[in-house]
């Protein structure tokens, strides 16, 4: 007899099917799984089908279901979330957690696992490992992760019973040890950014044309995450109101709230406001420094498109390891004040010098192919044919 999530395996013209379970607790998370399901397409082409499950929307009880709007809302209360963040780190006390939550969590996790069978299945959230582990039981198909937190990596992330785990740095792989992973279990991959980032950056000028963006000023281009975290509003008034004279772009993300204050309010260099955008690559290739919140999608995919960092806020607990990564890489710095953070846009602007040695820095620590090396392993695993090079 077939177990919930598996497919009926007499239908032989079904196509492999991948599920990621994911969720919008921020921006990252969905980020990692479409990079990885586009670069599963381009190499494998349409020999497969993947589906992407936001977990917590769909299946946890509330308040849990509505965790992607209570996100920025818990995090606002940094101490307390960076607290807990750290209390509930360490194995024995994620499994303390997990088995004390698993009283609530066990039908939806069974609920999860029963509607979407797959012949693989890939988490990019920490929260979904474990449960979806208990629910899937001992027969049950190849069970994936992909980390997409950068260095202060939360132990929920690993349980040992994963088959393998994809992890952007070395410290990451560390903790993966520590938490039993088996060393052939565990890849230093990068963090996976969209294809576009593999892909010649192209003429700057031309995207500023596109994007009608001015061709002569530096460009900052500020970012608060998928959610528009952090002091954004602030800052860009910080910046705009120092005498610098550059180009300000700043994403809200699904802050609505953000944006329509930022567009009622006058600017004195040309600024451009926008919602969520899906095409983050080239409104990155076209700037020449971010400011961002410390995300470690978006701190991934800057390095890729060699943009020097400014840090202006981090959610305490899993961002705290990218500041000490970018600062010691030498890819940027951390600034958690507006003067902070204008005193660094105008150290690089006078200094091009500086700003180049920064940008050489990013080339040399940018890894653009992490989705591509990930996809390769799940093809394999899956047997998938290679789409024909025309
Ligand atoms: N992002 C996007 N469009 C936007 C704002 C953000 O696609 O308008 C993406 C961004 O490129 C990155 C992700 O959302 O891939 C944010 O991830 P990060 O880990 O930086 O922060 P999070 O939002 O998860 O806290």
């Amino acid at each position: 007899m077939n177990n919930d999530w598996q497919r009926d395996s007499t239908n032989h013209h079904q196509k492999p099917h991948i599920v990621f379970y994911f969720s919008d607790t921020g921006g990252g998370h969905r980020s990692a799984a479409e990079a990885i399901i586009e670069a599963l397409h381009l190499k494998y082409g349409e020999s497969f089908t993947a589906q992407m499950v936001d977990f917590f929307k769909d299946y946890a009880p509330p308040p849990f279901s509505k965790m992607s709007d209570l996100y920025p809302e818990m995090v606002k209360a940094p101490r307390l979330w960076q607290a807990s963040f750290y209390a509930t780190n360490g194995r024995g006390r994620a499994r303390v957690i997990t088995a004390s939550l698993w009283p609530i969590a066990r039908e939806p996790a069974r609920n999860l696992v029963r509607d979407h069978p797959a012949d693989l299945i890939v988490t990019v959230h920490p929260i979904a490992n474990t449960f979806a582990l208990k629910a899937l039981g001992a027969n049950r198909p190849p069970f994936y992760t992909v980390v997409t937190d950068m260095v202060t990596t939360h132990a929920l992330w690993f349980d040992a019973r994963s088959d393998r785990i994809f992890v952007p740095t070395e410290s990451a792989r560390q903790r993966a040890l520590e938490a039993q992973m088996q060393a052939e279990e565990v890849d230093v991959v990068g963090l996976a950014v969209a294809d576009q980032y593999c892909m010649p950056a192209g003429n700057k000028d031309e995207l500023r044309r596109k994007l009608g963006w001015p061709l002569e000023k530096h460009i900052a281009l500020l970012v608060g995450g998928g959610e528009g975290m952090g002091p954004l509003a602030r800052t860009a008034r910080a910046i705009d109101e120092s005498g610098l004279d550059l180009g300000l772009v700043v994403i809200c993300g699904r802050n609505e709230k953000l944006k329509t204050a930022l567009e009622s309010q006058t600017w004195e260099n040309p600024v451009f406001i926008y919602g969520f955008r899906r095409d983050m690559p080239d409104l990155m290739r076209a700037s020449d420094v971010i400011v961002t919140k410390a995300g470690p999608g978006t701190i991934a995919e800057a390095l890729n498109a060699n943009l020097p960092i400014i840090l202006y806020s981090k959610v305490p607990g899993q961002e705290d390891g990218n500041v000490t990564f970018v600062e010691s890489e030498g890819v940027g710095v951390w600034a958690p004040k507006s003067q902070l953070v204008v005193r660094a846009l105008t150290r690089w602007i006078c200094r091009p010098q500086e700003h180049a040695k920064i940008v050489e820095n990013t080339r040399r620590i940018a890894r653009p192919s992490a989705a591509r090396r990930i996809a390769q392993v799940l093809g394999e695993r899956l047997g998938l044919e290679q789409k024909a090079v025309v």
